[in-house]
């Protein structure tokens, strides 16, 4: 039987669980490929591969060497560059995508937001000396905040950073490393233990980084909120579950049908 092979743009928990669940299909050969910037990434059910592909001319090389039917985008809402390589990619090898973009977050009553358009906006809407700050957007946003030496920052990043990536950063930091999705409570400790007075990031969306804007709602804190990107060019979906259905309605798998069907194929967390 031939297979089909799909490629998932991956890094997120959307991307994950579309592996875990399309590596269950029969005829259907799963590719998730990370960009490798965390040294043990969870790894997938299927092949995973890491690193670049060389900008929008080695995708497309790829896509032919390796015959992929489809791809699905599954990268982060703030990863722009490799959704608009994507796009291009597939348009020139004729090959079908979809891009996941999922809802971005919305304020409610009691959170206490500043939205901004760029990190760099972020460190210098922090007001003089705004008290220790929480630093969510990732250990490659952390540079931006250096000239800030009347603030002390508390960021959380998946892995330690090497030597070379702690140049050039903020001289009072404090890292916490975990990786997400986190809860309520956890959040809350955080924010107790470091005595947070603000925090920046990014309006990924989804539940799994939610909690700490409860947790910051809750305890008065306000957010310095970085606006997303525009939405990829293309066909958009909200989620994972919306993506299998494209995969289905698009002619390019079954993706009812399991290697074996008495086997039951974890669905992850689809949202
Ligand atoms: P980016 O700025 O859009 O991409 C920069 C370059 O990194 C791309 O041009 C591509 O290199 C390579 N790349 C990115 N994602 C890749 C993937 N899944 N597979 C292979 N190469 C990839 O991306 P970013 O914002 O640095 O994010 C990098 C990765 O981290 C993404 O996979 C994203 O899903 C994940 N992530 C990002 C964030 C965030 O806030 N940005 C948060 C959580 C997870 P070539 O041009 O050489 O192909």
């Amino acid at each position: 039987m031939t297979q089909t092979r799909i490629l998932i743009l991956g890094g997120t928990g959307e991307g994950f669980a579309l592996a875990e669940t399309l590596a269950g299909r029969r005829g259907v050969e799963v590719i998730t490929s990370m960009a490798g910037m965390t040294p043990a990434p969870k790894t997938p059910l299927g092949s995973l591969r890491r690193g670049g592909f060389g900008g929008v001319d080695g995708l497309r090389a790829f896509l032919g060497l390796e015959r992929i039917a489809a791809v699905i985008d599954a990268t982060h809402p703030f990863a722009s560059q490799m959704s608009q390589n994507a796009a291009t990619a597939c348009a020139r090898a004729r090959v079908p995508v979809v891009h996941i973009w999922r809802a971005g977050w919305s304020p409610v009553a009691g959170d206490d937001w500043r939205e901004v358009a760029s990190i760099a906006e972020a460190a210098d809407a922090l007001p003089r000396r705004a008290g220790p700050t929480f630093l969510t957007a990732g250990k490659t946003q952390l540079a931006p905040f250096a000239h800030r030496d009347d603030i002390s920052f508390v960021a959380r990043t998946v892995a330690p950073l090497s030597t070379a990536e702690r140049i050039g950063l903020p001289a009072s930091l404090t890292f916490v490393h975990d990786r997400g999705p986190f809860d309520l409570a956890s959040e809350r400790r955080l924010l107790d233990v470091h005595d947070i007075a603000w925090i920046v990031t990014k309006n990924s969306g989804g539940p799994a980084a939610y909690p700490k804007l409860i947790a910051a709602r809750t305890r008065g804190i306000p957010v310095v909120m970085v606006r997303r990107p525009d939405a990829p060019p293309g066909l958009c979906v909200d989620d994972a579950a919306a993506a299998l259905a494209w995969l289905a309605d698009a002619g390019v798998c079954d993706t009812n049908t399991t290697a074996n069907p008495t086997e039951t194929v974890p669905s992850g967390d689809l949202t």
